[in-house]
């Protein structure tokens, strides 16, 4: 059932929360299945309403730096307050081991566990009226492109938990997750802050991506099928390829998404415009049309954009794109 994000909902959200159940709550990035940390049966329930691999662990909600503190071992205090006061509340998960407060539940058995402080005043509010940190992943079924709107959550959990709906969410895609490592920041799953910003942010240190060396520290959730709609998705480099795939094809109903600088290189073709924050929308829209593809312009504007280029690629290899 979704409800709209009022100071009633908010407060009886928080309270079902409480008391062990499971409610779906806007973030910044996309919707979230939430669950109290120190409810288990909560967090079993999250794992069976999304068919999530119970080998991927959840991250943790918190409305301030010294409720992750308490999360976090003592070793690692340093590292939550320099990556947490200069990037929270924003869309940034860090990984730190764990304190005695977060059980094997919540981390899938890992002695690490993902922190993450909203920025947003409903999130916020849910949390702080709760009482207690809550474990949230994506509200949409496992593979599933993630919601970025109440109405998503409610097409994949079909009325199972109260939606709590404030509006599209302003980024529309998951938060960065990253863990140090020395003095380095490492990406271990590209997403809404960009390594630029979090470098820009934290001075000293340095931001790269996750190499093969860092397999130890994957996180566990880049290696499940992911983000996929059920329409098969192909990538192309050019217009001309895009117009290639369309003629190679001629029975199919075809959508092409291209950023909005391409949209007039390809006249007579059903376009929408490619964003990070609209791609799990543009996607959902695509299955409700029920075209038989998806063509996606990958330029540059596509290619520097680390995240959503990720998120296509997850889409075009786990498709059953020809
Ligand atoms: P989701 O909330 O569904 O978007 O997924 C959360 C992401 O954070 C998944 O890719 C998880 O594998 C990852 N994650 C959660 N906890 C940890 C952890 N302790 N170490 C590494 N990655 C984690
Ligand atoms: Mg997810």
């Amino acid at each position: 059932m979704i409800v709209p994000a009022t100071p009633d909902s908010i407060r009886s959200a928080a309270e079902q929360l409480r008391s062990g159940a499971v409610v779906a709550i806007p973030t910044e990035t996309v919707y979230g299945l939430a669950c109290a940390i120190d409810a288990p049966e909560a967090i079993r329930r999250v794992f069976e309403l999304k068919g999530r691999p119970s080998d991927n662990p959840l991250i943790v909600h918190v409305a301030s730096l010294e409720q992750a503190l308490t999360l976090a071992d003592v070793a690692d205090h340093d590292i939550v307050r320099r990556l947490g006061s200069a990037l929270w509340p924003g869309p940034l998960t860090i990984v730190v081991r764990r304190s005695g407060l977060v059980s094997d539940a919540v981390t899938a058995g890992l002695d690490t566990v993902a922190l993450r402080m909203p920025d947003h005043p409903v999130t916020r509010e849910i949390i702080l009226q709760a009482g207690v940190p809550l474990a949230a992943p994506s509200a949409n079924l496992s593979g599933r492109p993630s919601p970025t709107r109440a109405e998503h959550v409610e097409a994949d959990l079909r009325g199972a938990v109260m939606v709590v709906d404030a509006g599209p969410c302003t980024y529309g895609l998951e938060s960065t997750v990253v863990r140090v490592l020395g003095t380095q920041v490492v990406i271990l799953r590209q997403g809404a802050l960009s390594a630029a910003t979090i470098e820009s942010a934290l001075g000293t240190m340095s931001v790269r991506a996750a190499s093969a060396s860092d397999e130890v520290h994957r996180s566990p959730g880049t290696r499940h099928r992911h983000y996929a709609p059920n329409v098969p998705v192909v990538l192309c480099d050019s217009p001309e390829q895009i117009g290639a795939t369309i003629e190679a094809h001629p029975s199919e109903r075809m959508l092409v998404l291209c950023s909005a600088d391409a949209i007039a290189a390809l006249p007579g073709v059903p376009t929408r415009e490619l964003s990070a924050s609209s791609l799990f929308d543009e996607f959902r829209r695509a299955e409700a049309l029920q075209v038989d593809r998806i063509v996606v312009l990958c330029d540059d504007n596509v290619r520097t954009d680390a995240a959503l280029l990720n998120r296509l690629q997850r889409a075009a290899e786990t498709s059953h794109a020809s």
